[in-house]
């Protein structure tokens, strides 16, 4: 809207972006600071299996605990830390951190269920990434099996050496998920070379589903692909009631979105997601 500024749009123009500019220097300056400090933390948004609204699943989402201004999204800040190598850091102690939090979980009683984590195109092409998985695994304990990682289809694209190195975190034990499906320019050819386990429909998709028949007919599409090609689903982003039919008519069998749960600190997850394990009485029945 700077030209509707008149004379005084320039003006407002550089002032806008000085003040943009200067935020990032701050914030790079703090980013570098904030892992030392215990200022990162890890929320998780449960993963429901729609036939029985049982939680199958958390997705890790970073988050920043900012001295001054509160609780930073990732949005916010995981560009800068990309953008000045911070991510490599990062990214290996949200490994981690993932890692123990789900051990702690299955090593007190709670739900047998697995943890994705987001990785960075960055992360994706350093060199040591399947030791630096392989080492989040063995200093946990966590098994394998209860590791997702969430790559985009972007990443898949740029590199000849990332079939290679989803072959040998295949190896591991750990699952692969395709993060924000459908908005990337790969080709479909690639789901059927490379070891993914799960693709998650991306919520641009979902949010109008309700009204827009072209997105239902490609989330339908998406979800038939799946199957057929023996992959897990999860739809992304969803919201309403309307929106849980649709997807439910369409036998999507995975969904994550805030109408049954916001990414939640670690304490709340179990607060509203594990009760009925401390039930007496009551089997353990989610997972
Ligand atoms: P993503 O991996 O696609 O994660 C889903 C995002 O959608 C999350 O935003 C989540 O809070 C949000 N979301 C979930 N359900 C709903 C819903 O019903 N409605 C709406 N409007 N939004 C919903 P968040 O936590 O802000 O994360 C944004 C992105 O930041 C993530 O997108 C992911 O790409 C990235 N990210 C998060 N954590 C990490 C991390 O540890 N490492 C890296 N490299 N990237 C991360
Ligand atoms: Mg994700
Ligand atoms: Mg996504
Ligand atoms: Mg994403």
């Amino acid at each position: 809207e700077v030209k509707k500024n008149g004379k005084n749009g320039f003006q407002f123009y550089t002032t806008q972006l000085d003040s943009e500019l200067y935020e990032r220097i701050e914030l790079e300056g703090y980013l570098r600071k904030a892992l030392e400090r215990n200022e990162l933390l890890l929320y998780y948004q449960p993963q429901i299996r729609t036939a029985d609204s049982r939680m199958i699943g958390v997705e890790a989402l970073i988050r920043w605990k900012h001295p001054h201004k509160g609780i930073l999204s990732p949005n916010v800040f995981i560009p800068i830390a990309e953008e000045t190598g911070i991510i490599y850091d990062i990214g290996n102690w949200t490994l981690r951190e993932a890692c123990r939090q789900m051990k702690q979980w299955h090593a007190s009683g709670g739900p047998l269920i697995p943890v994705s984590v987001n990785l960075s195109s960055q992360q994706f092409h350093q060199s040591n990434l399947v030791e630096q998985v392989q080492l989040a695994l063995e200093e946990t304990g966590l098994e394998a099996r209860y590791l997702e990682l969430e790559i985009t289809e972007s990443m898949m694209m740029d590199a000849s050496v990332s079939i290679d190195i989803l072959n040998q975190l295949t190896s591991l034990g750990v699952k692969i998920s395709l993060d924000d499906f459908g908005t990337g320019y790969s080709s479909l050819s690639y789901l059927k070379h490379f070891p993914i386990h799960k693709l998650k429909i991306d919520r641009s998709f979902v949010t109008d589903i309700t009204e827009n028949q072209s997105d239902q007919a490609i989330v339908a599409t998406i979800i038939t692909m799946a199957q057929n090609l023996k992959m897990d689903v999860i739809a992304e982003g969803i919201e309403t009631k309307g929106q849980l039919d649709i997807l439910m008519q369409n036998d999507c069998r995975g969904i994550q979105g805030y109408y049954f749960s916001r990414p939640l600190p670690a304490s709340e997850v179990e607060h509203d997601f594990f009760v009925p394990l401390r039930l007496p009485g009551n089997p353990i029945i989610l997972g």
